[in-house]
């Protein structure tokens, strides 16, 4: 196990200066109070250090640094680290030369913990209370009052004041198991390096542990917790002083530092001997996104993002490996995201709607049934394809939610359908992955059969056939539960996918789709089509139904026919419609025609 000391080594000590300008004293500050004492007059300086010469608060001695005006005390400001207390002259060169100084620790410097006590040669200078608020002065004293025993009491009541608002900076900006900035922490050094001219060759990375949860899953939160330890301590060890190292997730860090000690191939070496935790001896990976600070637009925060993109793409391709942020994949995600926040709004605003394709029999040309399909119309009153959107929904998760109202609006269609008379018709849905292997899925499409008074023996689901494929024992489980209640199942876009037949024999398939890709092959002179071919005669032997999809011509309709396709969909029959337009052509199209 790391021990609590194995931070206070050197390495901790040079890694504080770079990343913390402001590391609370309980990391290190030193074993002194250093009091700033600003004053033009060298006797004020003298009274001060006698009085308070040999004094011990809290344990700590007190060192004291002099600054003869206004100017002397902000070069000082801003060299010097780890200063308590100013103790600051009111009345310098100018009148208000103080208070303008209290202004520029506080604003511009951003010296937010220092406490402030104002001195004055003359009482009527005090400053309004509200300005003793807004710069939060600790204290205002005539220099009268500042005998040993009163400086002591000010200066101690400071002090501790100054304690407290460390302690909450460390809870606010460092973790507690690492002992590293935070994430809040990590940013505001973002931001200061983007402030800084040095950003130029800056880079951020973020550095996650593969599969961490599963490691505490496995061998405790304890362990875990030590793993995260030892990969901090070996990080802080192996970057040098000119990294920083941050923790800015549950199992990932933050690092910033220039592009030659950030190498990415580097940073995975250090992945390749295992971590002593305890007696155990752990191996685990890390993947990496990194971003130039040359190459993000925002702030710290954006830097943060935009390498949480570059990870992400990482994690995709492959656990262990890297990925460099460039401007394009933010413009995609963003792209991305924008179109997710009109798709959520479209749920909102009623934009999203179903269309209904007739499905014919290419023997008789008899309608038999319609295919309900997605669509969504932008504000602007365009439509954005499913192609589109429907993945969209699917990596969000909202095509849960959406995969249900569509199959409820296809069941009402369809009742309504039956009501004019047309009682043989059946309605297919399309079923996303995520939707189908829902937990709720039986349950609720139960539910919307029950609410709605369709015939279940009417309603088919239409599952793609690389997701019918996978796992095999999960989808003969819910096949059998599905097709129990009776609703029949397609397999659409079929001859994309690499169906095993075995797999395909067991499963209880009604229809197979042959993919529009296929239908499309069948030029018009010859008669070849091997893929629709060798679909059709598949379907035939395993006693399905065989749909083609995206049946354009009437070349194409015959030669489908001849090759014994059963039934087929596409614009030679009909576009898809929406109810009213649906209804005229059902009627139209009753007889047979
Ligand atoms: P899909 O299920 O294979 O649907 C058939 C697609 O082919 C539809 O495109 C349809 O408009 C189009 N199509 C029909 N006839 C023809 C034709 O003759 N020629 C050509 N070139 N295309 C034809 P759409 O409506 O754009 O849908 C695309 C895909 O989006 C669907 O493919 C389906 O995978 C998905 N989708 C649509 N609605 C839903 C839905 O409610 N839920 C889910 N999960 N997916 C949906
Ligand atoms: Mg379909
Ligand atoms: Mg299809």
């Amino acid at each position: 196990m790391i021990s609590a000391n194995a931070f206070e080594s050197s390495d901790e000590s040079d890694f504080l200066d770079v990343v913390d300008d402001s590391a609370p004293s309980t990391c290190g500050a030193g074993s002194v109070w250093r009091l700033l004492i600003v004053d033009d007059e060298p006797d004020v300086h003298r009274a001060t250090t006698f009085a308070l010469n040999g004094l011990s608060i809290f344990g700590r001695s007190l060192e004291f640094l002099h600054a003869y005006s206004a100017e002397q005390a902000i070069a000082i400001l801003r060299e010097e680290r780890n200063i308590a207390i100013v103790l600051l002259d009111v009345v310098m060169e100018r009148e208000d030369a103080g208070l303008a100084l209290v202004k520029v620790i506080r604003r511009d410097l951003n010296l937010t913990d220092i406490r402030i006590i104002l001195r004055t040669g003359q009482p009527g200078y005090a400053p309004e209370i509200e300005t003793i608020h807004a710069f939060d002065i600790n204290d205002y004293k005539t220099k009268s009052e500042l005998t040993r025993a009163k400086l002591y009491a000010t200066i101690t009541s400071a002090l501790r004041t100054y304690e407290q608002i460390r302690a909450l900076d460390d809870l606010a900006f460092y973790d507690h198991l690492s002992r590293l900035p935070n994430r809040n922490r990590f940013i505001k050094v973002i931001d200061e390096r983007l402030a800084s001219e040095a950003s130029g060759d800056t880079v951020v990375a973020i550095l996650d542990i593969d599969d961490f949860s599963e490691f505490n899953d496995s061998l405790g939160h304890q362990q875990g917790d030590r793993l995260l330890q030892a990969v901090a301590q070996r990080l802080t060890a192996s970057l040098g002083s000119s990294t920083v190292v941050a923790r800015i997730g549950s199992n990932a860090f933050g690092l910033m530092g220039p592009s030659g000690s950030l190498d990415p191939i580097a940073l995975l070496d250090l992945f390749h001997s295992p971590f002593q935790v305890q007696d155990d001896s752990m191996l685990v990976t890390a993947t990496i996104g990194l971003v130039r600070l040359t190459d993000t637009n925002e702030a710290g925060r954006g830097a943060i993002k935009d390498a949480n993109i570059a990870l992400k793409r990482a994690k995709k391709n492959r656990r262990g490996s890297f990925v460099v942020y460039t401007k394009d994949m933010g413009i995609e995600i963003r792209e991305r995201v924008r179109l997710l926040q009109g798709l959520r709004s479209a749920v909102d605003t009623n934009r999203l709607f179903v269309v209904y394709q007739p499905q014919v029999m290419l023997g008789s040309g008899q309608v038999v049934g319609i295919e309900a399909l997605l669509r969504w119309r932008n504000d602007d009153g365009r439509f954005v394809p499913p192609e589109r959107f429907i993945p969209l929904a699917e990596a969000s998760g909202l095509i849960i939610a959406l995969g249900d109202w569509v199959l409820r609006m296809a069941c009402h269609e369809l009742v309504r359908i039956h009501a004019l008379g047309l009682p043989a018709l059946r309605v297919s849905v399309n079923v996303s992955q995520l939707q189908f292997r829902n937990p709720d899925f039986v349950e609720k499409l139960v539910k919307a059969i029950a609410d709605t008074g369709v015939d279940a023996s009417c309603l088919e689901l239409e599952i793609t056939e690389s997701v019918a494929m996978e796992d095999p024992d999960f989808m003969l489980e819910r096949f059998a539960a599905i097709k129990t209640i009776g609703v029949t199942i397609a397999i659409d876009d079929f001859g994309t996918g690499y169906s095993s037949l075995s797999h395909l024999r067991q499963l209880p398939i009604d229809r197979l789709k042959i993919d529009r890709a296929f239908v499309n092959e069948l030029s018009s002179d010859i008669l070849g089509g091997p893929i629709a071919a060798m679909v059709i005669e598949l379907g035939r032997n395993l006693n399905m139904m065989v749909i083609a999809e995206g049946v354009e011509t009437e070349k194409q309709a015959a030669i489908l026919r001849e090759m014994g396709c059963h039934e087929g969909q596409g614009f030679f029959y009909s576009e898809p419609l929406a109810p009213p337009e649906l209804k005229d052509w059902l009627l139209a199209h009753r007889a047979g025609a």
